[in-house]
């Protein structure tokens, strides 16, 4: 069985929702399959908008909802014989229901977090139906499930907790109780407390709904249907020559995720730890171009996979003043555990002398407030800057790998400010000027040699093939790739 995902962008237009048909049409025809989707893409946005502004005081959200209500019913009547009034119907209850939700927080001046929980999870309440009707319409039988009667969560601290035991039950109960030939088509982003509200998984959560569901069923893999062809090896809109890493380790895909390359939701991994499920990551709109496997593990190999970078991040350099008083340190300590999430890396010479640390640019001002209000005083400076990263297995056990990078980025009289390795084995960072964030991530991407080696052709053939067993494809093309990856050739 097989768990696939389409994105907001996979399901944005009745057009791309036929691609989707396409795509698992052909699936079926092999093995039982398990569809989860996004909101149309921009739909959660818009949401998010409404709610901010009626609790800003706005209370014209009425043109805002009537987009909503009148893009679904354009597309649904684009879909078949364009007549499904069951449909329709349901498009109204939602938007009706997101309309009384609205004038709800309205009235009351807040949003309390089952509200606005609602409010988002209308998005995938939205797309399912739609999605439903262009397999029935186009010969595939389905069913819309609502996440919410599979995926149990609680609300954690940093939002919600998938309960993985109840999650299995409930999911594997659900669906079994389908025909063998229903496709359920799951809104993702929407699970349930134990008490039965609707609870959603944060922010491009639909990854982490496949994820979970993949493992509940013990499924062969999950696919992630996107708008790119898999995880690349640099930023694509910046370096020209990136190309598909065609398999990945989690540790892998996850460094990347973290420094900035938009793989899959970091939590989405961790969710299937443990359990030999691989997670393919593949383009709607070339269902047989190149794709990313990530595997929980992808082997013993070392090296240097591909250069990632948040572009956009802010850098506080501290330095203890000599007369600080004996609580310095354990202040400091209080902010970095407060804004702990943000971090992007901390580098810390002699015992509580002097700090450097990373956090994304938006996190700036609420990090230099919460050091005002701790009082951290002492020579501060606060940049702005890019953080460029080189991702790969054991990337420091292979000194040439930064020594390279540094010795190309240094002939091009690019200015690195800061270095930071060793806490993790998969990742080095550098600290770059965000104007010459593009020119070194080129420069690094071609020193590295990572756009000649990194395109695994057995791959792309067996899927053109149409015989996407990925069991067998990625045992060879795997080793292909790898063993010309790490030859130190100068
Ligand atoms: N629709 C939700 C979001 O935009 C969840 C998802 O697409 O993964 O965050
Ligand atoms: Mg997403």
């Amino acid at each position: 069985m097989r768990v696939l995902k389409f994105g907001g962008t996979s399901v944005a237009s009745a057009e791309s929702i036929k691609e989707v048909v396409v795509i698992v049409a052909r699936a079926v025809e092999e093995d039982r399959a398990v569809v989860v989707v996004s909101a149309l893409a921009g739909v959660t946005n818009r949401l998010v908008v409404l709610v901010d502004r009626v609790l800003a005081g706005d209370t014209k959200w009425h043109p805002g909802l009537e987009d909503i209500r009148s893009r679904h019913k354009q597309e649904l009547a684009l879909i078949g014989n364009g007549n499904h009034p069951e449909v329709s119907r349901v498009i109204d209850t939602r938007v009706n229901e997101i309309d009384r939700l609205l004038t709800g927080i309205s009235l009351i001046g807040e949003c309390p977090q089952v509200t606005g929980d609602r409010i988002l999870a209308a998005g995938e309440r939205l797309s399912a139906p739609l999605v439903a009707a262009a397999f029935e319409a186009y010969g595939v039988r389905a069913e819309v499930v609502d996440g919410s009667e599979l995926i149990e969560a609680d609300r954690g601290p940093d939002g919600a907790e998938v309960r993985v035991e109840a999650t299995a039950g409930r999911t594997i109960g659900r669906l079994s109780a389908l025909d063998r030939d229903i496709v359920p088509v799951i809104t993702g982003f929407v699970a349930a407390d134990p008490a039965g509200h609707t609870i959603t998984l944060g922010r491009g959560g639909s990854d982490l709904s496949a994820a979970v569901l993949g493992a509940a069923l013990n499924c062969d893999c999950v696919e992630i249907w996107t708008d790119v062809n898999g995880v690349m090896s640099a930023p694509p809109r910046v370096v020209r020559e990136a190309r598909t890493l065609p398999i990945l380790s989690a540790a892998e895909a996850a460094q990347m995720a973290y420094f900035g390359a938009k793989v899959l939701h970091p939590t989405c991994l961790a969710a299937l730890a443990g359990r030999d499920i691989p997670v393919l990551i593949r383009n709607t709109y070339q269902p047989a171009g190149d794709f990313t496997v990530v595997r929980q593990n992808a082997g013993k190999q070392v090296g240097v996979r591909a250069v990632t970078a948040v572009e956009d991040v802010a850098v506080f350099e501290l330095n203890r003043p000599p007369g600080a008083d004996k609580e310095w340190g354990q202040r400091l300590d209080r902010v970095l555990a407060e804004v702990q999430n943000q971090l992007l890396v901390v580098s810390r010479t002699s015992a509580e002398g002097d700090w450097t640390f990373v956090v994304p640019a938006l996190a700036g001002d609420r990090v230099a407030d919460r050091l005002a209000t701790q009082r951290v005083d002492g020579a501060m400076v606060r940049r702005r800057s890019s953080l460029l990263a080189l991702v790969g297995s054991s990337v420091l056990a292979q000194p040439w790998i930064v020594g390279r990078a540094l010795e190309a980025l240094g002939k091009q009289r690019i200015t690195v400010y800061g270095l930071f390795a060793g806490s993790t084995p998969c990742a080095i960072s550098l600290l770059v000027s965000p104007e010459e964030l593009g020119a070194a991530l080129e420069i690094v991407h071609e020193s590295l040699m990572l756009g000649s080696w990194a395109n695994a052709e057995p791959i792309r053939q067996e899927v053109e093939n149409g015989k996407e067993k990925i069991e067998r494809v990625y045992s060879g093309g795997y080793r292909q790739c790898r063993s010309e990856a790490h030859s130190p050739a100068a």
